[in-house]
């Protein structure tokens, strides 16, 4: 799929903006503080109905406005698409065709994106938490069922804690409902992850293995806090799991077992990546990246869009060429950089753009 206009209303530092892209590689070239990762920002929050670097949605609407708008037509193989969305201080409506749409697991899914920053790197070391983000934008993309399921999840959750923290004296029976429901739709989430890492191991593997020269193999876990020695039980077990902790759990005020306590490993030839060189690292991230686009492409039949901040700089001309490489000509890409110094070997047909202030022109 391919995004053809953007028209964008009181986006951050863009006031109002309507641009044209090309369907394979747009390059965005600007100074520090230009707007270029607001512009990626954009596009990835058309997909995804939030930002890729705040909770806070206040933020994105211009300073001193009170609402924005964004508008994309995206190309897909059955035909076009508007694609908007509205965000005030009332809260966000998302239309597709025209129709606003109630429910985000309708919505989210329709525009896929491949977001690739420099923050990305930090996967491997960084907090369990961003690695459950990982999951949950790359699968919720791929599977509605999957956000469906996580949003039940997290409102039993959320119940139960609340819960744990207000009661004075905990009823028993109460609490074993919604342990029934915690492990109903927890046992679901697990499963959808379960079998999405392993999809999505298999293929980033083979980017591995051949970025690093045929040298390393990198394979990946999932650690669940929830313990199940066959993929049909986690729901008994997270059961009973969840009985056993009831003390703990009573005393914490929490839930100290379940999806959002889980985490992902990553190995290159049975280490720990975690102790990896900082190479090493930057070619697992990028063999991530195009495992998750092929992945994208074979659930849906449609290749996602792929958004590069910055990240040129981070590679060096072996992972930038295996990156455009990976990409070939299928793939709508966008590429934001402060000089085209730190591009190496683009293709003839691009499309090339300068961000300056807010505006963007066509070169
Ligand atoms: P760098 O190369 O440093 O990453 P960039 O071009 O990616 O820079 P952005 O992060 O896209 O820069 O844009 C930053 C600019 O956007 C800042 O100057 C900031 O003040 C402005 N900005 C951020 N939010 C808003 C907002 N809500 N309204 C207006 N301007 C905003
Ligand atoms: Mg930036």
């Amino acid at each position: 799929m391919w995004i053809e206009k953007i028209k964008l209303t009181n986006y951050r530092n863009y006031q109002e903006l309507e641009t044209k892209f090309s369907s394979k590689l747009n390059v965005f070239v600007g100074q520090n503080a230009q707007g270029k990762t607001n512009f990626l920002e954009a596009i990835y929050f058309l997909s995804l109905t939030r930002s890729h670097r705040t909770r806070s949605d206040k933020e994105l609407i211009r300073f001193g406005q009170k609402e924005l708008h964004v508008l994309g037509i995206l190309n897909r193989v059955n035909g076009k698409v508007p694609l908007e969305i509205t965000l005030s201080d009332k809260g966000r409506t998302t239309k597709i065709n025209h129709l606003k749409q109630s429910k985000l697991s309708d919505y989210i899914g329709i525009m896929t994106v491949v977001l690739f920053a420099p923050e990305d790197l930090q996967l491997v070391k960084g907090s369990p938490s961003l690695r459950r983000k990982f999951i949950d934008i790359d699968l919720g993309q791929i599977k509605p069922v999957y956000l469906a399921d996580l949003s039940n999840y997290n409102h039993v959750l959320k119940q139960r804690n609340s819960y744990l923290k207000k009661a004075d004296k905990v009823d028993s029976d109460f609490l074993s409902v919604l342990d029934e429901q915690l492990a109903d739709y927890g046992s679901r989430v697990i499963r959808h992850r379960f079998d999405f890492i392993h999809d999505l191991a298999k293929e980033a593997d083979k980017h591995h293995f051949t970025i690093s020269n045929q040298k390393e193999q990198l394979s990946i876990s999932y650690l669940s806090s929830v313990k199940f020695d066959d993929k049909t039980d986690i729901e008994k077990n997270f059961l009973s799991q969840l009985q056993k902790n009831r003390q703990r759990d009573i005393f914490k005020k929490n839930t100290g077992l379940g999806p959002h306590r889980d985490d992902l490993e990553f190995f290159i030839n049975g280490m720990n990546a975690g102790f990896g060189s900082q190479g090493q690292l930057r070619s697992l991230i990028l063999s991530l990246k195009l495992a998750e686009i092929e992945l994208i492409k074979s659930v849906t039949g449609d290749y996602p869009i792929l958004l590069l901040d910055d990240v040129m700089s981070e590679l060096d001309n072996h992972r930038q060429t295996k990156l455009l490489e990976g990409i070939k000509e299928n793939v709508q890409t966008f590429i934001t950089t402060t000089s085209l110094e730190h591009l190496q070997q683009l293709p003839e047909d691009l499309k090339l753009f300068t961000i300056h202030q807010g505006e963007v022109s066509e070169d």
